[in-house]
C-alpha cells in the first residue's frame, strides 16, 4: 500500500511517499516532525525558537531542543569548512535583500556595509552542557534558510526507518531523498521560467539537494539580483553558477555546501565537495553542465524540455 502527504512549511511544499504498510502512521508522524522544526525554525514567526535566540543576541542564552541545538553545530561546521561562504547568521543582509527585491530598489551601501558588520558565524555561542545557544552580538540574527530542508530530509529518514519503513520517496520543496529504493528525480533547467526538468538523476538510498539563483529573483537597475547571499561582499553571490545540485548521504551537508558552492564557483568548491564524496552537478549562466565522473551513467538530459541553446556537458 502506497500512501502520499503532501502540505506545506519550511516556504514550500512537502511530499512524502511511503510503499510499505507501515504508510499511514510513519506518514502522521513525518508531517508532525516537520512541522514541529517549522515551528522552531521559521523567522517569520515572532515565538520561534530562532526569532527568541535573535532577539536575545548579544544579551543571554536560550534553552533549545536536540534538532535546533544539532542543526547550529552543523552550520558551524559548514561555516569553518567554507571559510565562511556558507554563514548561518547571514539573517540580517538576507532581510536586507529581501526587502529590496520586494520593494524593487537597491539598498544603499552604509545599510549593506551595517548588515555585513554582523554576519560572523563564529558568534553563534553554543553550551553543549546547558543545550543553549546565545549570538554573540545584537543585532545578529541566525536563518536557517541554507540548511533547514537538508537537515530535515536526514531527520525523517532516520524517523521512517524507526517506523520499519523499507522504501520511500521524500521531496521537501525539491531536495529528495530515496529510501531503499532506485528512483529518477527531475533536475531542473535553471533557465526555463517555467522550471522544466533539464535532466534526470538515478537516485538510490541518496539525497538530492539543488541551490539556484533563479529560485527567488528580482531585476534592479538593469542587473539580475537572488536570494543567495556573498557574505564577502554583502552582495548576492556571483560566481558565474546558476544551479548547483548535489548529490550525497547526509542531506545537512548537501543542501549548506549547495548554497555555498554557489557563492564559491566550481574551482574553489570542487576539492571541497570530492573531500566529503558529494557528486556535483553544475551549471554555468552560459549553459555549460558540468557533472562529475561518478555520475555519468546516472544523468541523462532531457532533450525534448531543453532550453539551453547549446548545451555543452564535461565530466570533472
Ligand atoms: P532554497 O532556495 O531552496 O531555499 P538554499 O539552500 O539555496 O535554498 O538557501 C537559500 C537561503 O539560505 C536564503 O533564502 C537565505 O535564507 C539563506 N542564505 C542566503 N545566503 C546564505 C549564505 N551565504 N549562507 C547561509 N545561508 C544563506
Ligand atoms: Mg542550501
Amino acid at each position: 500500500m502506497t500512501v502520499e502527504k503532501s502540505f506545506p512549511a519550511m516556504g514550500t511544499v512537502h511530499t512524502i511517499t511511503i510503499f510499505d504498510a507501515e504508510g499511514p502512521q510513519a506518514a502522521n508522524d513525518a508531517r508532525a516532525y516537520l512541522l514541529r522544526l517549522n515551528r522552531a525554525w521559521s523567522c517569520f514567526r515572532a515565538d520561534s525558537l530562532i526569532s527568541r535566540i535573535n532577539r536575545a543576541a548579544g544579551t543571554e542564552p536560550v534553552a533549545v531542543d536536540e534538532d535546533t541545538f544539532a542543526v547550529l553545530q552543523q552550520t558551524r561546521r559548514y561555516g569553518g569548512l567554507t571559510d565562511g561562504a556558507f554563514d548561518v547568521t547571514v539573517g540580517p543582509l538576507a532581510q536586507l535583500w529581501r526587502e529590496a527585491m520586494e520593494q524593487r530598489r537597491l539598498p544603499a551601501d552604509g545599510d549593506v556595509w551595517q548588515a555585513l558588520g554582523l554576519v560572523d558565524w563564529q558568534g553563534v555561542l553554543l553550551d553543549d552542557e546547558g543545550q543553549r545557544v546565545m549570538l554573540r552580538r545584537p543585532g545578529q540574527r541566525i536563518d536557517l534558510g541554507g540548511i533547514a530542508k537538508g537537515y530535515a530530509a536526514d531527520g525523517l529518514s532516520k524517523l521512517l526507518r524507526e517506523h520499519g519503513v523499507r522504501q520511500a520517496l521524500l521531496d521537501l520543496g525539491g531536495t529528495v531523498s530515496t529510501l531503499g529504493c532506485r528512483l529518477p528525480v527531475g533536475v531542473r533547467n535553471p533557465f526555463h521560467p517555467g522550471g522544466a526538468p533539464m535532466g534526470t538523476l538515478m537516485l538510490e538510498d541518496r539525497t538530492v539537494v539543488t541551490s539556484g539563483v533563479y529560485e527567488r529573483f528580482a531585476w534592479l537597475d538593469g542587473h539580475r539580483y537572488h536570494h543567495i547571499i556573498d557574505p564577502r561582499s554583502g552582495y548576492p553571490s556571483k560566481s558565474g553558477l546558476v544551479s548547483v545540485t548535489l548529490v550525497g548521504e547526509n542531506g545537512a551537508a548537501l543542501d549548506a555546501l549547495a548554497t555555498a558552492a554557489l557563492i564559491l564557483g566550481p574551482e574553489q568548491s570542487m576539492p571541497l565537495l570530492r573531500a566529503q564524496s558529494i557528486d556535483t552537478v553544475f551549471v554555468t549562466e552560459r549553459g555549460q553542465v558540468l557533472i562529475t565522473r561518478d555520475l555519468k551513467n546516472e544523468f541523462r538530459l532531457t532533450n525534448k524540455t531543453n532550453t539551453m541553446s547549446d548545451v555543452q556537458v564535461s565530466v570533472a
